[in-house]
């Protein structure tokens, strides 16, 4: 048995290690279901920053994986939970998309305009504009709590490279000097704090799944769980050698788990 089997929950990444976007990788789906069957706690952790956890549950589901939305933390939901636990109904304002709206307000944070918000919460949107844009940069200028759903720089979609969170903060910065207070997704200890608490379980009984070494592994061990890189999505054996993080085990697929 992998010694990785003796722990209680498992903190999973979506992309690269279940799906690549709406189409299932076989084998990790049959790795989580593999996974439930033997008793372990699991949740999903996305840094996707425009969906909310209803959309990202519908797209688990649809891979043949039972869960519910306490099961997925989005870098939305888990943005919108970390400001409502900062301050109750704080009034924010967002660049975000609809699935970071709809997180924000059943967190039961009011959304705003830049003038009059306490917080501005810095999350993807495929619409920006330069109104928009205007906006968070005015907002950022009053020196309000600046929060980030995630640091993603580049977003890897079906059909190339797209720009991520990075097209908002890094104009910000260049124009104001500001970077955001407050990171919340992965390698960020904001989201996996949140996981954790999710699982009820303490770190040295977890283990962080994840297709991304600066990502899945910073983050897993920032918090002192196990670490287990699968290579269904971005890493490729070869980036192991010059990576500065080293993951605890490496496995072609979350289901080679169950074969090793
Ligand atoms: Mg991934």
């Amino acid at each position: 048995m992998h010694p990785l089997l003796k722990k209680k929950g498992f903190i999973l990444d979506i992309d690269g290690v279940v799906g690549r976007s709406v189409e299932p990788i076989e084998e990790g789906v049959r790795g989580v279901l593999k996974l439930i069957e033997a008793g372990k706690r699991v949740v999903f952790v996305s840094n996707n920053s425009t969906r909310s956890r209803r959309i990202l549950l519908e797209r688990i589901k649809s891979f043949g994986i039972p869960a519910s939305e306490r099961d997925i933390i989005s870098a939305t939901h888990a943005t919108a939970s970390f400001i409502a636990r900062e301050k109750n109904g704080a009034r924010v304002f967002t660049t975000g998309e609809e699935g970071l709206k709809e997180e924000l307000l059943n967190a039961g944070l009011k959304l705003v305009d830049y003038e009059e918000a306490d917080y501005l919460v810095v999350g993807s949107n495929r619409n920006l504009d330069y109104e928009l844009m205007t906006k968070a940069l005015r907002c950022c200028l009053r020196g309000v709590r600046y929060v980030a759903t995630n640091p993603d720089k580049i977003f890897p979609s079906e059909n190339g490279p797209t720009p991520g969170t990075g097209l908002i903060i890094g104009a910000l910065y260049w124009m104001t000097g500001r970077k955001p207070d407050v990171i919340v997704g992965k390698p960020s200890k904001v989201i996996m704090l949140e996981a954790l608490r999710r699982l009820g379980l303490r770190a040295e009984d977890v283990v962080v799944v994840g297709d991304q070494i600066e990502v899945d592994v910073v983050a897993g061990k920032r918090i002192g769980a196990s670490t287990l890189l699968v290579l269904t999505g971005v890493a490729k054996k070869e980036d192991l050698e010059k990576a500065s993080t080293k993951p605890d085990y490496v496995l072609p697929s979350l289901e080679s788990l169950f074969y090793s």
